[in-house]
């Protein structure tokens, strides 16, 4: 196996190495060094990223035993300077130490095994065999795991052969390949066969928090995240609730149930505007139908009106008697009858109000139609009037 730095000492962000091998695919340069820091993807761990000799590493992967760095051209000199990105790398190691220091936890307190691992640019996911998780169980193991955090306990790595005796209880998992096995144990609690990069204390992990989880093909799926990005998320969730709760003249304690209130009482003043609305409605029809002798009705409704109070005038007039309502609102217009005539809404938009750059449809008793401006509007209203 060619020789992996990163393994030795994860914390190593600069280091001098031989390019041993390299090939061109397309613009890129495919290189092999005889040792490297840089991270290829695997376990669920993204690759790093960083610089060779001042050129940045598009993409770092493994094949055959060998790791390959990705570069868009060939360093001029065999022996290179490799640096990789540690903000990113320390990131990821947060994250991939919280993955087992969470699988830890979940199968040594609640006897759940862990089945998958994501680490995503903002967050990382882990799947769980448990159906279904409570909430409060969630809670349960968020306090364990960050007093996990908080106990400090070193983190080892070590390879190990198929022929030693794994016999320790605090193997979690049975390894996957049969000889190098390489073992990342949690002193004192927790042992995991592993190839990723880890912290080598658990306090450095900082703080996890749970953002959610979902139900995944009969598994649970945590969200969640480590370090820095739980610190800024928390940050920002606190400024959110500090906002409100000066909004809402309220301590942050209890802005929740005072947005939930102000909610209802919206509620209730939407139902109640509602209620006047049609009464309104009503009183309005009477006074259109008291006010004309005609069995054409033309009505104006302000601009600040929608179609659905056109729809709602309409329906409370026609309930007064037989007529043809024309109502307005800014350049759409509202037609509907229930005269005893072969009067036809629909083909009365068609005939006339579609010639004149309108659009819109409708049926026998009901249509609708828009005009570009009132001029075309007003010309449609004149030849409706000739038509009833
Ligand atoms: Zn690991």
């Amino acid at each position: 196996m060619q020789n992996r730095q990163y393994y030795l000492n994860p914390y190593q962000t600069v280091f001098q190495a031989k390019v041993t091998a390299s090939e061109k695919s397309g613009d890129q340069y495919h290189i092999v060094l005889d040792n490297t820091i840089f991270y290829p993807e695997g376990g669920g761990q993204p690759s790093d990223s960083g610089f060779v000799d001042e050129i940045p590493v598009i993409d770092v992967y493994e094949q055959n035993g060998l790791v390959y760095h990705v570069l868009p051209e060939l360093p001029k000199s065999n022996l290179v300077e490799c640096r990789i990105d540690w903000q990113r790398r320390f990131y990821h190691m947060q994250h991939h130490t919280g993955q087992h220091l969470l699988s830890a936890i979940f199968f040594r307190e609640f006897g759940y095994q862990t089945w998958g691992f994501h680490l995503s640019e903002d967050y990382s996911t882990l799947d769980i065999t448990a159906s279904d998780l409570p909430d409060e169980l969630v809670k349960d193991a968020e306090i364990k795991v960050n007093r996990l955090i908080q106990a400090d306990k070193s983190i080892k790595t070590y390879f190990i052969s198929e022929s030693v005796n794994l016999g320790t209880n605090l193997l979690r998992k049975e390894p996957q390949v049969d000889s190098s096995i390489r073992i990342v144990e949690i002193s004192d609690y927790d042992a995991v066969p592993c190839c990723g990069t880890h912290l080598s204390t658990t306090g450095q992990v900082g703080l996890i928090k749970i953002m959610k989880t979902e139900k995944i093909r009969g598994m649970t799926r945590i969200y969640y995240r480590c370090g820095e990005a739980a610190f800024r998320d928390y940050q920002d969730k606190f400024e959110t609730v500090a906002k409100l709760a000066l909004m809402f003249s309220s301590s942050d304690q209890d802005v929740l149930a005072r947005v939930t209130g102000e909610l209802e009482r919206k509620r209730e003043l939407e139902q109640n505007y509602k209620t006047i609305k049609q009464q309104f409605l009503a009183y309005k029809a009477a006074e259109i139908v008291s006010q004309t002798e005609s069995q054409l009705l033309v009505h104006h409704l302000g601009h600040h009106e929608d179609i659905d109070t056109a729809q709602s005038l309409a329906r409370e007039i026609l309930a007064l008697g037989s007529f043809f309502v024309l109502i307005t609102v800014g350049n759409r217009v509202l037609l509907s009858h229930n005269l005893n005539a072969e009067i036809n809404c629909g083909l009365i938009v068609k005939n006339h109000g579609l010639p004149l750059g309108g659009r819109g449809g409708g049926k026998k008793d009901f249509a609708q139609v828009y005009f570009p401006s009132q001029t075309e509007l007003d010309a449609f209203i004149t030849t409706v009037k000739t038509l009833i």
